[in-house]
């Protein structure tokens, strides 16, 4: 059983290659971001309740985020561990998850840090759209859309996050670091914290990740 938790900026890449190592470990892979727009998405009572937070670009209240994300680690795909990506985002969601895991005998085996300068965070979230109609993000330069305009998922209207606004990126990289770069000494001081360089491209970073989880024993 393994479980690993992703931290870093928006922006930061943390996503991609969140999702890159749930493959490659063949662990589930656990998005609280992508999980609040599935429900929103599908209109459900629990994507109501998160919309007018996401909007804001400030944190859906934590038992509202925690009751999802200990709902879905008791789901069978989880049963070989999981790869954590935006949660936990603040201490009480990291308490509230290293409680869960131990009382089945379990624990967080490494957080993973992807570390970005803000410069650069400012310049890669510049660039991020968000489609109006399912909130699928996606990137002009990194992964444009295949038609212009047009999201890739659904074929609904892209538009600059009304949140892409350099206001609202400084708010979303507020947001972080005052409730989740906490998490980075938490999970330093538990002896639990892997640091690696994210800058460069996808791949580059990715092999960084594989060098350092592999260096572990897992
Ligand atoms: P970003 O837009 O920063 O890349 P995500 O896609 O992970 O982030 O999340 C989008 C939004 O969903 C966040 O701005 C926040 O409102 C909400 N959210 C995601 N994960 C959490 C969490 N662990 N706790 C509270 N809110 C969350
Ligand atoms: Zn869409």
């Amino acid at each position: 059983m393994v479980y690993i938790v992703f931290l870093g900026a928006p922006g930061a890449g943390k996503g991609t290659q969140a999702a890159s190592m749930a493959r490659k470990l063949k662990l589930a892979h656990i998005a609280t971001g992508d999980l609040f727009r599935q429900a929103l998405e599908r209109g459900t009572e629990l994507g109501l309740k998160a919309k007018s937070y996401m909007e804001k670009g400030v944190l859906v209240p934590d038992q509202i985020t925690i009751d999802m994300v200990l709902e879905r680690i008791s789901a069978p795909d989880s049963g070989g561990g999981a790869v954590f990506d935006g949660f936990p985002r603040n201490l009480k969601q990291a308490e509230a998850l290293g409680e869960a895991l131990a009382r089945q005998g379990k624990a967080i085996d490494k957080a993973v840090y992807i570390k970005v300068s803000e410069e650069e965070l400012l310049e890669r979230l510049s660039g991020r759209r968000v489609c109006r109609q399912c909130q699928a993000p996606c990137h002009m330069s990194d992964s444009p859309p295949r038609v212009e305009g047009r999201c890739d998922r659904c074929g609904g209207e892209l538009s600059q996050r009304p949140a892409a606004t350099e206001v609202s990126i400084k708010k979303r990289l507020e947001v972080y670091s005052d409730e989740t770069a906490p998490l980075i000494d938490y999970y330093r001081r538990a002896g639990k914290l892997l640091e690696v360089a994210g800058e460069g491209g996808v791949e580059v970073v990715g092999n960084r990740i594989v060098a350092a989880l592999g260096g572990e024993r897992l």
